[in-house]
């Protein structure tokens, strides 16, 4: 069984890749970046997501001499240009602190009315070999901006993030619900195809 290294320290996203690796059908060894805990984490210097996915595809391949996957996500906000986009993690200055960060943006949005709230998570998922071969897949979920948190569940915007088609935010989706539409989801499952591929 080929073993496939996925860099992140974050267990849920480990659980997710899983359950879209066994309903493809491939059969991977899939561990996280914690297994190799000598490596270190890589400076994310790409401007987009799908370089910072890349960046750290190749550098966990490269360090271990195992195909790698690697992601890179964030909240665009039309009216804002598409920021928080590459920043969503540290838009208040601290790398990780989520609700500064949503804070922040809500703050900043207080004057925009519904109709201009639109905004969408966006996720790259990267697969990088040790010989430097790579793919790239990309996926979005698109929604609107509430203008107060609500819900519990899942970590960052989801408390304001309103996907279309929904009466809630993503915070008050289940796991598998979100899963099923989420960015992250679509483009793991759009790599599925690579991993097929070069994998087998
Ligand atoms: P990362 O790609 O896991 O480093 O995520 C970057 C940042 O984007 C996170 O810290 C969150 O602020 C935001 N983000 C990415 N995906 C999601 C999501 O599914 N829900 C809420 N926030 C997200």
């Amino acid at each position: 069984m080929t073993r496939l290294i996925l860099a992140t320290r974050n267990s849920g996203k480990l659980t997710e890749l899983r359950a879209i690796l066994a309903d493809a059908g491939l059969p991977h060894d899939l561990v996280g970046a914690d297994a190799y805990p000598d490596i270190p984490d890589v400076k994310e210097t790409g401007v987009t997501f799908a370089e910072n996915a890349l960046l750290k595809a190749h550098a966990l391949a490269t360090a271990t001499g195992l195909p790698a996957v690697a992601d890179d996500s964030g909240l665009c906000v039309d009216v804002l240009g598409g920021a928080p986009g590459i920043f969503s993690a540290r838009w208040s200055g601290t790398h990780g602190d989520d609700t500064a960060n949503l804070n922040l943006l809500l703050a900043q949005l207080s004057d925009i009315p519904a109709p201009h709230r639109t905004a969408h998570f966006a996720c790259a998922a990267a697969l990088a070999l040790p010989d430097g071969t790579e793919r790239v897949a990309e996926g979005r979920l698109l929604g609107t901006l509430r203008t107060s948190p609500t819900g519990t569940g899942g970590f960052g915007y989801d408390p304001i993030l309103q996907p279309d088609g929904d009466t809630r935010t993503c915070a008050e989706l289940t796991a598998p619900e979100k899963n099923a539409i989420s960015h992250r989801g679509q483009a793991f499952r759009a790599l599925v195809p690579a991993l097929r591929e070069l994998l087998s």
